[in-house]
């Protein structure tokens, strides 16, 4: 008889996995690499050490090359001629890692999916915790970074803003501290697979898809080798992508600043109407006149630059274009 848990996510109770089905779990790691010629060596040959010496987990890396320029592709062809669990998916050029992601979760095999970074900063390690939990019978297991002191100051302080504004503005709360790393069972996969959107925001989809979720923690160590591939710039564009993609507030609140902006215009009127019946004609107000059509028009553009954010999406979305194109597929018979 499977055991009955309670869910430290959810309040509600989580039946055992019944492991005798499936004595090998097949655990697929979905790997976007991006000029990651540096370290794809050492993620392989640490998973190996991990895996290796649990003979009740089955593997295999999906690795997607996400148009690496630095000769990633030619490390990967020899790391998997010593190694058929190795299956490499080549994009035709770089198309982001969320893109990445979403070939990556489209071409695993495995009964539980694995999305992790291939700089070592997801510890490989972790994976064994998650997998106890799955067998619990949980079907997300996050992975929480309970120390970001490796990431600058900046980075920390604007990714805690950018959590604190989209859990308020947007119905879907994301967790913090999570990253992509996370372990989910095969009906999560599919689940994502078959969402129709072109703009992939996964930490969002990851999230929006929902299912019984439990976490560990961990603390994120530094990048082993090579450079982080996100910039400011980079960052600041995922952020907006972030928050226009499970959100329309930014909109409305235009319906609520233009309310507030009529509404104390009415009321300015009023107030010069009584002035002028009071105190008579007064025709300089050159400058008020001038401050208040500047800044009404600011506030216009403003708008307008907002609604052009969510009608520049709609129209993207709208061509329904492939999220990512496929070069070539490696794979060895096993
Ligand atoms: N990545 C990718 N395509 C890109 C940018 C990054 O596939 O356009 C991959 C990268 O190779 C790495 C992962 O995404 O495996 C995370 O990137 P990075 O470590 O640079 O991000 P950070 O940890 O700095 O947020
Ligand atoms: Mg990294």
């Amino acid at each position: 008889m499977p055991k009955l848990h309670k869910d430290r996510a959810a309040d509600v109770d989580v039946m055992q996995r019944d492991i005798s089905v499936c004595p090998v779990l097949q655990v697929s790691l979905v790997v976007p690499v991006f000029n990651e010629i540096d370290v794809v060596g050492l993620f392989v040959e640490r998973v190996r050490r991990v895996f290796d010496d649990n003979s009740s987990l089955g593997i295999e890396i999906v690795f997607i090359n996400d148009g690496s320029t630095d000769g990633t592709l030619e490390k990967l062809i020899s790391l998997q001629s010593e190694d058929s669990r190795l299956r490499i998916v080549d994009l035709s050029r770089n198309f982001g890692k969320e893109a990445a992601l979403t070939a990556g979760l489209q071409m695993a095999m495995g009964r539980v999916i694995v999305p992790i970074d291939v700089d070592l900063q997801d510890p490989p390690e972790l994976i064994c915790d998650m997998v106890a939990l799955w067998r619990e019978g949980y079907d997300v297991v996050l992975a929480r970074r309970i120390s970001r002191s490796n990431d600058t100051f900046a980075k920390r302080t604007t990714a805690k803003w950018f959590y604190w504004i989209h859990n308020r503005v947007s119905d879907l709360v994301l967790p913090e501290n999570v990253g992509d790393f996370r372990l989910m069972d095969r009906a999560v996969a599919d689940v994502l697979n078959q969402l129709p959107e072109t703009q992939r925001f996964m930490k969002g989809l990851l999230a929006w898809v929902g299912f019984r979720t439990a976490t560990v923690n961990y603390d994120r160590p530094e990048r082993s080798a090579g450079s982080s591939k996100f910039s400011g710039w980079r960052l600041w564009n995922f952020a907006l992508e972030g928050l226009t993609s499970f959100s329309t507030s930014p909109l409305r609140i235009w319906t609520y600043i233009g309310g507030a902006v009529s509404l104390f215009s009415f009321a300015y009127g009023l107030f010069i109407l009584l002035h002028v019946l009071i105190g008579g004609v007064d025709v300089p107000g050159y400058a008020s006149i001038l401050v208040t059509v500047t800044f009404l028009g600011g506030l216009q553009l403003l708008g307008i630059g907002v609604i052009g954010e969510y009608l520049g999406r709609t129209y993207f979305e709208s061509k329904r274009r492939p999220v990512f194109v496929v070069r070539r597929i490696y794979e060895l018979d096993r």
